[in-house]
């Protein structure tokens, strides 16, 4: 988007403001289906949590895309979205067998992740087709946070227990339809990637009755001007390869799923906030903006980095600053950053924030969140309006104190 359009949606929508560029997510879409298109079904299903505004699932969902959802919350929205159930997976995490159940009764397909509730739902639903998440054991990713295939990791049905697993699935009478693995975020190594495929791959065999093998996601994007990334392209080709003499081998053609969340809208998102104060100390300039980790949490949770532009001066020299929030509490954004001069009251453009952002947003310091905006077709949107203190009070229940107690 150009930043003089970005400048005017913070003047027409106010400050601060989450921006989605649906283009941008329109092509990152048509870019995986294309490194893909050598295999005869693809689906793409985009995982919710990453941004989960429901004007954004149903572009999404025009695009031809599925969904994976992690509680039942997100297959509402789904639903709500009006995606039809069979296009939503569920990939729950240490959730109860009563909303696994809940949401198996929608017709939504169920992942499960461990063979206690495998075991459980198997006896009670023989006949519901459900999927199963492997952990392969392979170290992929940067960050321990957001890598989940190793072996200490929570998720998935560890391949070890492979004989158990094929037991209970044996003595239930189960229907196993598809294996899913999602080993972590940032795949930047293809090599590994496909070696993890091999391990679905082996699994897989020990089933005759699969509809898709499931991929997960770990898309890496870039968040600065040649930044490495995840080569799809070249992904696809050679996944696509591998995956077609598998169908051979297998004796059927499956449908190759991924579940791509910052890759599709990462890139798209940008988060507008205006500098309340510039301040001096002395050892570095602050920029405090009017946001804190309630509106964008992720430098403080994992250090990930968000470009900072001063798009109120573009043009302006560059000098170092500190970018911070408001919040009662350090909220860093950036630590000496070079970025055009600031004066206050101008807006500063976070780029990277359509994924993992609004969806981390909270509450605290009593803060109301921030409106979104979709800019589809060369116009700004609203597709969430700004909270408002009411928002705030809603669901609280104010107990009354003033009639003193009567003791005896
Ligand atoms: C979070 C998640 C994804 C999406 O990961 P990205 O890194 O945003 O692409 C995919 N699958 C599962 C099961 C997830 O939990």
């Amino acid at each position: 988007m150009e930043t003089n359009q970005l400048l005017e949606l913070s003047e027409q929508f106010g400050s601060p403001l989450y921006v989605y560029d649906a283009e941008k997510i329109q092509s990152q879409y048509h870019r995986l289906e294309k490194a893909f298109s050598k295999v005869s079904t693809l689906r793409i299903n985009y995982a919710v949590k990453a941004l989960s505004n429901i004007s954004v699932l149903k572009l999404l969902k025009q695009l031809g895309s599925g969904l994976d959802t992690v509680s039942i919350q997100e297959v509402q929205l789904g639903l709500m979205a009006g995606y039809l159930p069979e296009k939503i997976i569920y990939t729950p995490n240490g959730v109860s067998m009563e909303e696994i159940e809940e949401v198996a009764a929608l017709g939504v397909q169920i992942n499960i992740d461990n063979l206690s509730i495998l075991e459980q739902f198997g006896a009670k639903h023989p006949t519901t087709p459900v999927c199963i998440r492997i952990n392969p054991h392979v170290m992929a990713g940067g960050n321990s946070n957001i890598s989940v295939g190793h072996i200490d990791s929570k998720f998935g049905i560890s391949i070890h227990q492979m004989p158990h697993l094929l037991r209970i699935v044996e003595n239930t009478g189960m229907h196993i339809n598809g294996i899913h693995m999602h080993t972590g975020s940032d795949i930047l190594d293809i090599e590994v990637f496909l070696y993890a495929a091999e391990i679905l791959f082996d699994t897989a065999l020990h089933f005759k009755d699969l509809e898709f093998l499931d991929f997960g996601s770990g898309f890496k994007v870039p968040y600065k001007k040649d930044d490495i990334q995840t080569n799809v392209e070249e992904l696809g080709k050679k996944l696509s390869k591998r995956f077609n003499s598998f169908c051979n081998e297998y004796g059927r053609d499956l449908t190759l799923c991924f579940e791509p969340g910052k890759f599709l809208v990462s890139e798209a998102g940008y988060f507008l906030a205006k500098v309340n104060v510039v301040k001096q100390t002395t050892s570095t300039v602050f920029a405090s903006i009017d946001s804190g980790f309630n509106h964008l949490i992720r430098p403080m949770l994992y250090g990930s980095y968000h470009h900072i532009e001063n798009i109120s001066n573009i043009k302006g020299k560059e000098r170092f600053y500190s970018v911070v929030g408001y919040i009662c509490e350090t909220d860093t954004f950036a630590g000496n950053r070079r970025i055009p001069e600031i004066t206050e009251g101008d807006i500063l453009c976070f780029r990277n924030a359509g994924a993992y952002c609004f969806s981390m947003a909270s509450n605290y310091n009593s803060r109301t969140r921030p409106a979104e905006v979709l800019w589809y077709e060369g116009k700004g949107h609203l597709i969430r309006e700004r909270e408002t203190f009411d928002d705030i009070i809603r669901k609280q229940v104010v107990m009354d104190f003033d009639t003193a107690p009567v003791t005896v």
